[in-house]
């Protein structure tokens, strides 16, 4: 299998993958308080996988996670949460650089506040694609490829399921029931099983395979 993570490649494996298919992933998400339970780059390392599998349908590859994101739980213990200003300048900075290189679908794909992120993402990439109109910039929703089970949240059912299937070293659930630990998350994280994660993940990830595939093939 050729190599998918861009922090990995070589000249000759980017040439091959570009013209495989030229499409870049790029998985955003944050450093963020996600209660007591969970850890604090969650988003960025959920987003990351999703790109990782469906690169594995889609061909392409995957830029390394960005970590650096805004708005969200400021002030709470860990979240190093930058200025939207900040987060903008370098999705448009890598959108550039990537066109540059010959890619023609990037995938922006947030973790963190689809609601909020991903609508900032969605503007600057609107300003490149009318700047460069032969790339074309996807910035799906996490929490809408699912059809029915797609409630925002924060560190909740959802995300908490998520992180026991992808990286259940990272959760620990005991922590759930200290004094405190429900508070400015989602209170429905206590229902949260590997099993749900994986069954959640499997629709979203054909979900979001099947609109990479559908828009590759306007290229
Ligand atoms: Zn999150």
């Amino acid at each position: 299998m050729s190599k998918l993570r861009y922090e990995e490649m070589l000249p000759a494996d980017l040439a091959q993958a570009i013209a495989a298919a030229p499409l870049a992933y790029f998985p955003i998400g944050s450093l963020e308080y996600h209660g007591f339970h969970l850890p604090f780059g969650l988003d960025a390392m959920h987003a990351h996988e999703y790109c990782l599998r469906a690169a594995e349908q889609t061909g392409g590859v995957v830029l390394p996670p960005t970590y650096w994101g805004f708005r969200g739980h400021e002030g709470f213990p860990g979240s190093l949460l930058v200025s939207e200003a900040t987060v903008a300048s370098l999705a448009a900075d890598v959108f550039r650089l990537l066109t540059d290189q010959g890619f023609r679908l990037i995938v922006a794909f947030t973790g963190h506040w689809p609601a909020v992120q991903g609508q900032r993402l969605q503007e600057v990439a609107e300003a490149h694609m009318a700047q460069r109109p032969e790339c074309r910039i996807l910035v799906p929703d996490l929490f809408a490829l699912h059809p029915t089970d797609r409630e925002p949240e924060h560190a909740g059912r959802l995300e908490t399921s998520a992180m026991l299937y992808l990286r259940p070293d990272l959760v620990e659930m005991q922590r759930l029931a200290e004094p405190g630990a429900l508070q400015s998350i989602t209170a429905d994280c206590v229902e949260g099983t590997a099993e749900a994660g994986r069954a959640h993940f499997a629709v979203c990830l054909a979900e979001l395979v099947r609109m990479v595939r559908e828009a590759l093939a306007t290229l």
